[in-house]
């Protein structure tokens, strides 16, 4: 605060200076009016001392500790100057009683409004004593005019009206400008506070961070950017993503940055790829967008990124591990599934080799012998259908059509002595591209798997619907249901809660379903039925009717 009076204190004595130089010094060159003066050296000496009291100004504000003190001193000075000055110029005729406003407005410039008010009194009281003084002849000041007491009167009453006036209008606006002043400072401290806390969270965050600008080159590359590719700051500013790594280039195409910005409208994508580090190759993934000002308009790009080299290792670890436990499971299963039909084949073929067998019972054993080995085939081959299964074809069918003939198989493989009513909502003909034959395989383990889940008595309800581009079918039925435990499993090959199942069903329908890219959705509740959902794309030259 001292230090902007003292500023403020130094142009004063520089413009008190130049005002002496320039005013006074014209009117002792030029003598204007000189013939009327009073005393005409006077002013003379008026320019030396105030000369003099610049120069002692000029030294004392290196030295002075009481600044407020020191101004007023200096205003008071300068206002007894200025009354010197009308005396000697002809008081109340005197072309220089605007000299004190000049100081009452320094004094507001300088200080405050309180010094402009204090500097207006003492004008007021000194200038009312001089004109008091001429009026009544106590000082001898000649007047050329005619004047009556009341002009006298008037001037002095005009003067201390402007005076205060004037005081009151400096410091008003002295004071406004100051808080402005102070409110802009403030304003710029909390920006400049701002653009450095930006700069800390940008460096402090431990993901890479980049942004480049319309011209696809690098602007920013924050510290953990720097750890992770291990590049200098200046060895990537300023230049193209891709000349860190060529897959980086797909952000440039992406962001279509290639010098036209109208064409700027790919906002965001994801990226891996690999950065040589050291000689060591790294995988980063980045997630990267389009860089907008505040008005929305894109100014570049921005990306960031993680090493996720070990997550991939790992992921690559587990992935061989899952895949090693998946294959001892399913060796498992093969052998035990296998040892069973295997053992009544030996046992048969034992008893017959034996001989003791009589030839009614010989036949019963061959039979036994030839439908354990059916099973064997039909495990084989349904294995065989999960493990590698066909690429599906490309036929047009009418896929209302094919439920139809599955409901009818449904029928006659469903035991008698269940009550299951199949109800259907398949309206007119809905033809898909697809694999019939895989298809038809789906949609009979579904229904089977329906009749399976009911008891004695229920309800299975299979229905289309066409939404778009794609095909719903749904079965529903009344059955058991299926518990939460056992719901993430259902999916799993070889899992099974029936005591002939094989658990490759679900396995092989949703395998043939992804072949054709739908998918597989189940929603249930133990004790009420389960709905199983298959949606299916209409490929474009698929058509539909109906
Ligand atoms: P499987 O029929 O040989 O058991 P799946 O893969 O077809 O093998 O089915 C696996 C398991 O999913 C079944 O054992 C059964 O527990 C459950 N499941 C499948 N469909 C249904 C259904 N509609 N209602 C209740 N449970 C079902
Ligand atoms: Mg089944």
């Amino acid at each position: 605060m001292n230090e902007d009076i003292i500023k403020r204190l130094k142009a004063l004595i520089f413009i008190r200076a130049l005002f002496v130089t320039i005013l006074l010094g014209s009117l002792y060159v030029l003598q204007i009016g000189y013939s009327k003066l009073l005393y005409p050296k006077a002013i003379s000496y008026l320019i030396v001392i105030l000369y003099a009291m610049t120069i002692a100004y000029a030294l004392a504000i290196k030295r002075t500790k009481k600044i407020t003190l020191f101004a007023y001193i200096q205003i008071t000075g300068d206002i007894i100057a200025g009354i010197a000055l009308i005396y000697l110029t002809g008081g109340i005729e005197s072309w220089f009683s605007f000299i004190l406003l000049l100081s009452i407005i320094s004094a507001s410039i300088v200080l405050n409004r309180r010094a402009s008010v204090v500097a207006a009194t003492i004008s007021s009281i000194l200038y009312g004593l001089l004109i008091n003084f001429q009026f009544y002849n106590v000082l001898q000041i000649p007047v050329y005019g005619s004047l009556s007491e009341r002009d006298f009167f008037y001037n002095i009453f005009a003067h201390i009206t402007a005076f205060y006036l004037v005081a009151y209008l400096s410091g008003y606006l002295s004071e406004r400008l100051r808080k402005v002043t102070v409110r802009l400072e403030e304003k710029d401290i909390d920006l400049r506070d701002l653009k450095a806390f930006s700069r800390d969270v940008i460096e402090s965050i431990p993901s890479g961070l980049f942004t480049m600008d319309l011209n696809g080159r690098i602007a920013t590359f924050n510290e953990a950017a720097r750890r992770i590719t291990g590049k200098t700051l200046s060895g990537v500013i300023g230049r193209r993503p891709e000349e860190i790594s060529p897959f980086l280039e797909d952000i440039r195409l992406e962001q279509k940055l290639l010098g036209n910005s109208k064409n700027f409208d790919s906002p965001a994508g994801r990226l891996e790829g690999e950065i040589l580090k050291e000689g060591e190759r790294i995988i980063i993934g980045m997630g990267f967008s389009t860089l907008t000002d505040s008005s929305g308009r894109p100014i570049g790009a921005i990306g960031i990124f993680q090493d996720l080299t070990n997550l991939r290792m790992m992921e690559a670890e587990v992935r061989k591990k899952e895949k090693w436990a998946a294959i001892g499971e399913l060796s498992a299963w093969i052998a035990h599934e296998l040892r069973n039909p295997i053992a009544s084949l030996k046992g048969s073929i034992e008893m017959l080799r034996e001989g003791k067998v009589a030839p009614q019972h010989g036949q019963q054993l061959m039979d036994i012998a030839s439908s354990e080995m059916d099973r064997l085939n039909a495990i084989i081959t349904d294995f065989l259908l999960y493990a590698r299964p066909k690429p599906p074809g490309e036929e047009v069918f009418d896929l209302n059509q094919s439920l139809k003939d599955t409901i009818t198989l449904l029928h006659s493989s469903e035991s008698a002595n269940k009550n299951i009513k199949i109800d259907e909502h398949l309206n007119g003909e809905l033809f898909i591209r697809g694999d019939l034959q895989q298809l038809r395989q789906v949609f009979l383990n579904l229904g089977i798997n329906a009749i399976d889940a009911i008891q004695d008595k229920g309800e299975i309800t299979i229905s289309t619907e066409r939404k778009n581009d794609i095909v719903e079918i749904s079965f529903s039925d009344t059955g058991v249901g299926i518990s939460k435990e056992d719901m993430e499993k259902i999916f799993y090959p070889f899992f099974t809660t029936k005591d002939k199942g094989t658990g490759l069903g679900l396995s092989i329908a949703q395998r043939i379903v992804e072949e054709h890219g739908g998918r597989i959705t189940v929603q249930s509740k133990a004790g009420s039925g389960t709905t199983f959902k298959v949606v299916l794309p209409v490929k474009d030259n698929g058509k539909v009717k109906g």
